[in-house]
């Protein structure tokens, strides 16, 4: 156990093979192997890739850390001596590319290496601390699959579940927002049902192209027109799937939309205009058959505890000073962490750790190219700079986790 660790090597190894969301059964076992170096009990196959390690302690708080484990869809193009080639199966069945383009390789790291530092130091802290290593935080289904699966009866229940994303601005910059940090997201499926036909004879079909068309820029209207200016909406179309040769009007037409809002009342206006406009839109293209709207995937905003998060600000302040620590206010990104914090009941702080180098983040800053220069996650070009990326994201951890234990 007290062999080095060289979170470098851990983390390229990591990066080289990403898995899609509940495939990550290499990456939880690597996870399970490092906990079960360290000592502790470990549970594997929590709502299906899961795994929670515990470190019981003495008397005192339980602290849960969380990192999420799964890669993305995404062909890496990083040109990184340690570049992921590997592919996947995705839910639709087809092989794609696999990336760690989020940043979760990173986050198993992390939370390995804070494993370690606090087994290493127990000596100085009593309490218990969970390692939550979860699944399919992509597909916001990985928290809730863990909790099905009885995650609060086979672990202690925590006092606060503690996280952390890592983003891109500048390594050694942690960021911290209490209240709502991140949205709420719902996935919502669309079918148009149209009729189909030859592409010589409009007249004799409907086409539910054209439609879908005029439905993608139908939904671009809700934000613009029905939410009051500021408060932060999105709606996004990301998928749009009909026909299969030019000249062939299909029947039917699929759109992916995904909605982003910080609180229930904005959420339910756009879904619900979203229900209007596509409605509409078929009644308007003179379709016989009500269309589909399926909400698919809800997660809630991201809440953080106002108390416990001034507990880690002061501790991240306190530790690294206070230039170190900022709060960019709430991102239009969401996460399924705080699904963890609210089946159990408990406070939670999850924050952003920076993961650019500082020095070209701050020339692409200057010229006004951040968008164009610094690569931000689900970038096919996404890639953290080591250090000090571990080495802040390791000590974050600890030092929060330490903030409340005894
Ligand atoms: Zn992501
Ligand atoms: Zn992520």
């Amino acid at each position: 156990m007290t062999t080095s660790l060289d979170l470098a090597e851990l983390y390229r190894d990591l990066h080289a093979h990403p898995e899609l969301a509940f495939q990550e059964h290499r990456t939880a076992g690597a996870a399970a192997q490092h906990m079960r170096t360290l000592g502790l009990d470990v549970i594997e196959g929590i709502g299906g890739t899961g795994v929670a390690a515990v470190c019981s302690n003495g008397e005192g708080p339980t602290v849960w850390l969380r990192a999420d484990m799964d890669g993305l869809p995404v062909e890496e193009l990083t040109g990184l001596d340690y570049a992921s080639t590997t592919t996947g199966v995705g839910a639709d069945g087809t092989e794609t590319p696999v990336m760690h383009a989020c940043g979760h390789d990173m986050h198993v790291t992390w939370l390995i290496g804070a494993m370690r530092r606090l087994v290493l130091t127990r000596e100085s802290w009593s309490g218990t601390v969970v390692a939550v290593f979860q699944p399919a935080e992509e597909s916001i289904a990985g928290a809730t699959a863990m909790i099905e699966d009885s995650l609060l009866e086979r672990v202690p229940l925590p006092n606060v579940v503690l996280g952390q994303h890592v983003a891109p601005f500048p390594a050694g910059v942690v960021s911290l927002t209490s209240g709502t940090a991140m949205a709420g997201s719902d996935d919502i499926a669309v079918v148009l049902h149209g009729r189909g036909g030859h592409g010589s004879r409009p007249e004799a079909t409907i086409d539910p192209v054209l439609a879908a068309a005029s439905t993608v820029v139908g939904l671009q209207s809700i934000v613009s027109r029905e939410v009051t200016p500021g408060t932060l909406a999105v709606v996004t179309v990301g998928t749009i799937h009909a026909g299969s040769a030019s000249n062939i009007i299909p029947a039917e037409a699929r759109l992916g939309v995904n909605v982003r809002s910080l609180d229930a009342k904005t959420r339910d206006l756009l879904v619900g205009s979203i229900d209007r406009i596509v409605r509409a839109e078929a009644q308007a293209a003179g379709m016989t058959t009500e269309p589909e709207i399926n909400v698919l995937v809800s997660a809630p905003a991201t809440i953080n505890d106002a108390t416990a998060t001034q507990v880690v600000r002061d501790a991240f302040a306190a530790e690294w000073g206070e230039a170190s620590v900022i709060d960019y206010g709430a991102v239009s990104g969401s996460e399924d962490v705080g699904v963890l914090a609210s089946a159990a009941s408990a406070p939670l702080v999850f924050w952003f750790t920076g993961g650019s180098d500082p020095v070209l983040f701050g020339a692409a800053a200057a010229a006004g190219r951040l968008e164009q220069d610094i690569a931000s996650n689900h970038s096919p070009y996404f890639a953290p700079v080591l250090e000090p990326t571990l080495e802040r994201g390791v000590a974050a951890l600890v030092v929060a986790a330490l903030a409340f234990l005894d």
